[in-house]
């Protein structure tokens, strides 16, 4: 079997099992299927961009340069939520866009792996974003009206919880043995007491599965630079972002645009 397109991140759909879908040009690939089989991936040497152009090299973040500098898709307030200004009608690229995604209802959370991490979604974004960070557990702590707000709080739990956490402890399935929940109480403890009343009441703990056949004990992360450079191996699973080989691991995500050729054998 052979499929060619740009790479874009898996999309997952959770269950008892997680499951993985990968669309590659006109297919759409269920990649728990290719578990145990040895899948090939060989990289063109060009890149697409989401604006739709074809550049030899992506700037940061999978964006060309133009975009990564111009988009609101890219600007600042992506990664730092707490710089959002939509919420007092300021436009940092586009306002109209701005107001789309940060004037809406997001989530502040705790996720587990080898440690507890503090983070931020939009409520549409859950429970998806816990798959795709590989978390083994995970659960609400606040709902908030907006961006900013949500920004705000994750800034006042940045002392007390981290906010990355390592994708190598993360697939060597290293967990911390923190229990969450408590967690969950303390950050509620820690909170300013003006973000009290965004308290989610009905906080529950998700869990995870991953499809891993075989564990990996040491983690060497394979990544697609220049033409002709690939991937090949045995699929022993998916975690996060990540296919899990006998030869090394690859986050698909951040190879989003690469256009590549896939074969599974
Ligand atoms: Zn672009």
């Amino acid at each position: 079997m052979q499929f060619e397109g740009p790479l874009s991140k898996m999309s997952t759909f959770y269950g008892e099992e997680i499951r993985y879908s990968l669309r590659l040009g006109n297919d759409l690939l269920f990649m728990n299927q290719f578990i145990g089989k040895t899948v090939e991936i060989s990289f063109d040497g060009n890149h697409t961009c989401f604006c739709g152009h074809l550049v030899p090299e992506v700037y940061r973040q999978n964006f060309c340069r133009e975009c990564f500098f111009t988009k609101p898709e890219a600007s600042p307030t992506i990664m730092k939520p707490e710089l959002s200004k939509a919420h007092l009608g300021i436009e940092e690229r586009d306002l109209e866009f701005e107001k789309r995604l940060q004037l809406q209802p997001h989530y502040v959370y705790l996720a587990k792996t080898e440690r507890i991490k503090v983070g931020v979604t939009r409520n549409t974004q859950m429970p998806f974003r816990w798959m795709d960070q590989g978390a083994k557990s995970a659960a609400i702590l606040l709902e908030v009206p907006n961006r900013y707000v949500a920004g705000e709080a994750e800034v006042a739990l940045k002392d007390h919880f981290v906010d990355k956490t390592s994708w190598q402890a993360m697939l060597k399935d290293n967990l911390t043995e923190e229990d969450l929940m408590e967690a969950i109480q303390r950050a509620q403890s820690l909170l300013p007491k003006h973000l009290n009343n965004f308290v989610y009441e009905d906080a529950v703990e998700w869990h995870f599965n991953y499809p891993v056949k075989h564990q990996i004990e040491k983690v060497k992360s394979i990544s697609l630079k220049s033409q002709g450079d690939q991937l090949k191996g045995e699929l022993f699973g998916i975690r996060g972002q990540y296919l899990i080989t006998e030869n090394g691991v690859f986050n698909v995500r951040s190879h989003s645009g690469c256009m590549v050729k896939m074969k599974v054998t």
